[in-house]
């Protein structure tokens, strides 16, 4: 596996590439990688002739600055990860070759920036798209790789795509979880042994919400609410129903169009977990 620091060292591997008319998927990561990481990586080989994936902890998109002081890092392990996985490129750049001068640049993504995600980390999605345009300009790849459980992301990734005209496909790859059903997520490495078992409660109560027919969305959420809170190592900082198409909460059934998705941030002590669940039995009654 090629491994770039900079731009100079990327082109270097790539130019060639393109010049004989590659095609390249991009898996953007910040790095200590587990195996949702690796199932972006599988989805990209299999779509593209080379896979490139970039580990770069994006200082704009923390809005609070002891989450980005914590966040896990371990660079050498992930190289020999991506490289056993069969990615071509490891692009691995300095804060200078991603902004080599501030980015002002502020994003408007309407009321889908202002809900869930947005309203609980202001400036995060704008960081996020500043960095994915970044990388993007940087590796111009066909296609990029982002997973399904930072879903609001992955529709700011689509958004700010298609704003700017760039040139890639966005696809999206299903959450993988731990054994206990816990999203994977390079902050579970924060949590202790006890926080972590616990936390299996987030998936198993989203999938049992979308299985209860005959409940209203305001009713569902207290319900969803209320047993994750009686769990002492868990708070949840938000529960919406929101239709697929636009993330935008649905307060009665018959609001929906089309599938519902369940979204939930929780904290389980300073470590901030999210994930979402398909309500595939959610209809009008
Ligand atoms: P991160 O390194 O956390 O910024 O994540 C990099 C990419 O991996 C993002 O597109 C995430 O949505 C995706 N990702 C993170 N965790 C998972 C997971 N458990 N399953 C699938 N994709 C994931």
């Amino acid at each position: 596996m090629y491994v770039a620091r900079t731009i100079v060292e990327s082109e270097r591997f790539l130019a060639p590439a393109r010049k004989a008319h590659k095609e390249t998927g991009l898996v953007p990561t910040m790095g200590a990688l587990h195996n949702g990481h690796m199932s972006l990586v599988d989805c990209c080989r299999g779509e593209n002739e080379i896979t490139v994936a970039s580990i770069f902890v994006n200082p704009t998109q923390f809005n609070d600055p002891a989450d980005l002081e914590k966040y896990p890092r371990n660079p050498e392990r992930d190289l020999e990860i991506l490289s056993s996985a069969g990615c071509d490129m490891a692009f691995i750049p300095g804060m200078r070759s991603v902004y080599p001068a501030p980015d002002n640049r502020t994003f408007d993504f309407g009321k889908l920036g202002r809900i869930m995600e947005g309203k609980y980390r202001p400036g995060h999605f704008n960081g996020v798209a500043q960095v994915v345009s970044r990388l993007f300009s940087i590796i111009r790849p066909q296609r990029a790789y982002f997973g399904m459980k930072d879903l609001q992301q992955l529709a700011v990734v689509r958004r700010m795509t298609s704003m700017l005209n760039l040139p890639v496909e966005i696809r999206a790859c299903d959450t993988v979880r731990e054994g206990n059903g816990l999203a994977m997520s390079s902050r579970n490495e924060l949590l202790t042994p006890a926080q972590r078992e616990n936390a299996g409660l987030i998936y198993k109560t989203l999938v049992d919400a979308s299985n209860k027919s005959g409940m209203e969305p305001g009713e569902l959420k207290r319900w969803v609410t209320r047993r994750i809170n009686s769990n002492p190592f868990l708070e949840v900082e938000y529960f919406e129903i929101v239709n697929e198409s636009d993330l935008q909460p649905v307060e009665k059934r018959g609001d929906a169009e089309g599938r519902l998705v369940g979204c939930i941030a929780v904290r389980a002590g300073s470590v901030r977990l999210i994930d979402n669940v398909f309500f595939p039995n959610f209809e009008p009654l």
